[in-house]
């Protein structure tokens, strides 16, 4: 519903009860929810359509690597019904396609602004409402302010001299314009073999008349595995949707894969060496999730995995240079956000393919025409800069967000983030960021999912108790950031990984996940259930409880 409320001017102004920021597959749901919670809802989107990450990363070769059905939304079994994925690992069209079939399906579009990023957003104290400033000048006005914007939003720049120098093209995969970039005939540089890097390489390769690698660190690449779904798996999953999303809403990572039952060294060599080959033939992450139960606990289990990969890359690449430049030297499998592959070594075997590794031959400029190594300089048409991501903590830090005492959510977390189940933190009354620092460790829709559940039964719940101003307490959040800083000495992921914010020159370095996972985020829900919010402070604000009835149910009015 919408209210009335009077600003310091004295203005009178509408205020909705809902501000979700971004059109990604959390901020989606978020829409949906509170709309269907009966919230007037308003979504502000800074791109010109939907999809978030899915929208931006619109690089050649960009595909989920987590299966299709695992990843998109299971609130619906009309929606999973009706949609048929194409592939167990879809492209980024093809996912974009999905985001928008479910906004129009859902009749969400209309209350989507594109085209609008937030550039601050202030908490007015005494009537509990916050204010949003948008780039076209506007205002928004709403008693909660979600943050739906991501943890892979804001893409990372390296500090190279020369960077904005260069005559030709010049892309970032995490900012890929919506027009197609024409690589036929060019020279490409491709700085970056991450995920993104990974991904593009190989699809362009034969395109273009030459492309180069500029690797800083190698990475334990194994293959996706992709293939299309066939018609009797499209059926399978439509008969088995209740049993699978049953697995997928309580399993700890949010996947299909069953975990494997032995360590490594409870089979023979031979066994193992078996079990690798099914490995490197099994999908995506099954790599991580069904291994060995020691191969992140034991290094020597850990190392012969490595050794298995190794061996795959020297057989795969024929020049042996190369190959020993594409097999990591100083971090485990599973120590960074392991990639997944489609021909990417293979792609090293083209005539017009080379990789330059940084560690010999570091960059020292980007030139006008180029980019200049400790080798020399060589020319390019075009430089993809596959960088990166300011993780976690990029975007919310970036919009102005202003809490109690007027004091920036940038400073409060200056030395990393403090935060209560990831969605709120203490100073910022009525705000929350699903999908932020602190919240997944796995399968990311599943984890943003839960905290979008939470986020709406918790405004639910504040309605139905007359409440209209929540903020969770100090020692909820010390609690909460405690078992995320301890837990992360122990976490899959090292601390070499960007999920310590390593990778942002002077970012503090933090642990930017949930450590404790998934059970440990249903078990304190339960506890803020069980103990009616007891870790928050609710209360009634003056101008609610003067002038407006408290929120109620009922069929939302149109923001
Ligand atoms: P990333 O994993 O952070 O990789 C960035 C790459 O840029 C690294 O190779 C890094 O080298 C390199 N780099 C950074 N600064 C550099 C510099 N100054 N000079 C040279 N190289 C530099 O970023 P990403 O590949 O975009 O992937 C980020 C995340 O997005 C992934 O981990 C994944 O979670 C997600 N993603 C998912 C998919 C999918 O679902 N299929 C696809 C793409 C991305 P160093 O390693 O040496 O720092």
């Amino acid at each position: 519903m919408n209210e009335t409320s009077t600003d310091t001017s004295g203005a009178r102004s509408d205020v909705i009860d809902v501000l979700v920021v971004g059109a990604g597959i959390t901020g989606i749901y978020q829409l949906y929810r509170a709309r269907e919670a009966g919230f007037s809802v308003q979504l502000v989107e800074a791109g010109d359509g939907v999809g978030g990450t899915w929208y931006w990363n619109r690089y050649p070769g960009a595909r989920f690597d987590s299966e299709s059905y695992t990843y998109g939304y299971l609130f619906s079994p009309e929606l999973f019904d009706e949609w048929e994925w194409q592939e167990h690992f879809a492209e980024q069209p093809e996912t974009e396609r999905y985001l928008n079939h479910v906004v129009d399906r859902f009749d969400l579009r209309r209350h989507i602004r594109f085209g609008t990023s937030v550039n601050a957003a202030t908490f007015d104290e005494a009537p509990g409402i916050w204010t949003v400033a948008t780039d076209d000048g506007s205002e928004v006005r709403a008693r909660y302010l979600v943050a739906a914007t991501g943890v892979l939003s804001v893409p990372y720049f390296p500090d190279v001299p020369g960077r904005e120098d260069f005559l030709g093209e010049s892309y970032h995969t995490g900012l890929w314009p919506a027009t197609p970039v024409d690589f036929a005939g060019k020279r490409v540089a491709v700085i970056g073999t991450g995920s993104s890097g990974v991904q593009i390489v190989p699809v362009v390769a034969d395109q273009v008349a030459s492309l180069t690698v500029y690797q800083r660190t190698a990475n334990w690449c194994t293959p996706l595995n992709n293939r299309p779904i066939t018609p009797e798996e499209q059926a399978e999953l439509r008969a088995g949707f209740e049993a699978m999303r049953e697995i997928l809403n309580t399993s700890i990572a949010g996947f299909l894969h069953r975990p494997h039952d032995r360590g490594t060294f409870d089979d023979s060599q031979e066994a193992r060496q078996e079990f690798y080959e099914h490995m490197w033939a099994s999908p995506g992450f099954s790599k991580l999730t069904s291994h060995y139960t020691d191969l992140l606990t034991d290094p020597a289990a850990n190392a012969e995995w490595c050794e298995f990969i190794a061996a795959k890359v020297r057989s795969i690449v024929e020049d042996p240079e190369t190959a020993e430049k594409l097999i990591p030297q100083d971090h485990r499998f599973g120590e960074k956000r392991p990639p997944f592959v489609t021909d990417y070594y293979e792609t090293f075997n083209r005539p017009n393919v080379s990789l330059v590794d940084l560690h010999e031959t570091p960059i020292l400029r980007v030139t006008d025409h180029g980019i200049e190594t400790a080798d020399g300089v060589q020319d390019f048409d075009i430089i993809v800069w596959a960088t990166g991501f300011d993780f976690g903590t990029g975007a919310l830090a970036r919009m102005g967000i202003r809490g109690r005492g007027g004091v920036a959510l940038a400073d409060h977390w200056a030395d990393g983030p403090c935060t209560f189940l990831g969605v709120q933190t203490t100073g910022f009354p009525n705000f929350f960021f699903p999908g932020g620092p602190h919240a997944a460790a796995g399968n990311n829709p599943r984890y943003n999912g839960d905290q979008v559940d939470f986020v709406t039964d918790t405004l639910v719940y504040l309605r139905e108790h007359g409440y209209d101003t929540i903020e969770v307490g100090a020692d909820a959040e010390e609690r909460w950031t405690r078992m995320v800083d301890e837990g992360a000495a122990t976490a899959v992921f090292g601390e070499i990984s960007y999920y310590f914010g390593t990778n942002i020159p002077g970012k503090p370095k933090r642990y930017l996940l949930n450590s404790g996972g998934r059970p440990k985020l249903f078990k304190e829900i339960a506890r803020v259930r069980n103990t009616d919010y007891r870790a928050f402070r609710l209360t009634r604000s003056r101008s609610a409880s003067a002038a407006s009835p408290p929120l109620r149910a009922g069929a939302a009015a149109e923001p």
